[in-house]
């Protein structure tokens, strides 16, 4: 059974620290260096590994410090511009490492360069950074709205019990747009209610599961009717036009 513990960075991130339970650890996005080393110190753990899933500052950020205090690998997407990354990671492939086994996947959008880490066996588990947010989904600086909806798409194609681990707490902010964009949605609206009990106990409200984004986050949902005529465009936008379509959700909450 993995151990994952998150580690609290800046003002809404979440560094991941996956128990390898040999008494060694990996990280995922290390934002800051200082409260992986807290963290560390505090489950009596040293570092194995780092997985990067995107070069943005708050990802990476902790990089350099962890490498050359823990001297462990690095891994990462292709991406020249971001550095201490040993071994560059593609689509498909597989990551065998301490206790986990990942499968990368490539998800352009948020950034071109951005990958996600899925492992299916024994338990399923996604690191997903900035692409898909608990009720929400990363904005889109590099890619086009066309490789967000498909990176997404992909994502949601996972199995229903895949724990989705992404890398900020964004939920509540996410929700409450949600809710404007799929206003009838009733599991929406308990999963607001489950978001701010948690939150109000200063509890992550990360992980969710595939099943429950499928269930309530609008960017996975927007080819539904019930979303489309929610849009402030409404039905000026045709419902074979799925990428229009979820371009214009996403601009609507750039905006919300
Ligand atoms: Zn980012
Ligand atoms: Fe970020």
């Amino acid at each position: 059974m993995a151990t994952i513990h998150p580690i609290p960075a800046f003002s809404d991130n979440y560094i991941w620290l996956l128990d390898n339970g040999d008494g060694s650890a990996l990280v995922v996005d290390p934002g800051d260096a200082a409260p992986v080393v807290a963290a560390l110190a505090e489950h009596n753990l040293t570092l194995a590994g780092i997985l990067i899933t995107h070069h943005h500052f708050d990802h990476v950020g902790g990089l350099g410090t962890l490498k050359d205090e823990y001297a462990c690998p690095v891994y990462g997407p292709a991406n020249g511009a971001i550095q201490g990354i040993d071994h560059s990671l593609g689509d498909g492939d597989e990551l065998r490492i301490g206790a986990y086994n990942f499968q990368v996947i490539t998800v352009p959008g948020h950034t071109l360069d951005h990958i996600a880490y899925f492992q299916r066996e024994p338990e399923a588990l996604l690191f997903c950074g900035d692409t898909l947010f608990a009720g929400g989904c990363g904005r889109i600086f590099e890619g086009t709205p066309e490789m967000m909806h498909q990176s997404l798409q992909r994502l949601a194609a996972l199995p229903e019990e895949t724990a989705v681990y992404c890398a900020h707490e964004y939920t509540l902010a996410n929700l409450a747009f949600a809710r404007a964009a799929d206003p009838a949605n009733s599991a929406l609206q308990q999963r607001e209610l489950d978001a701010q009990a948690l939150r109000a106990r200063d509890t992550p409200t990360v992980p969710s599961t595939i099943a429950l984004e499928q269930a309530t986050n609008p960017f996975l949902r927007s080819a539904l009717p019930a979303l489309r005529e929610a849009l402030p465009q409404g039905n000026s936008l045709t419902a074979d036009d799925s990428v229009g379509i979820f371009a214009a959700l996403r601009a609507w909450k750039d905006e919300f």
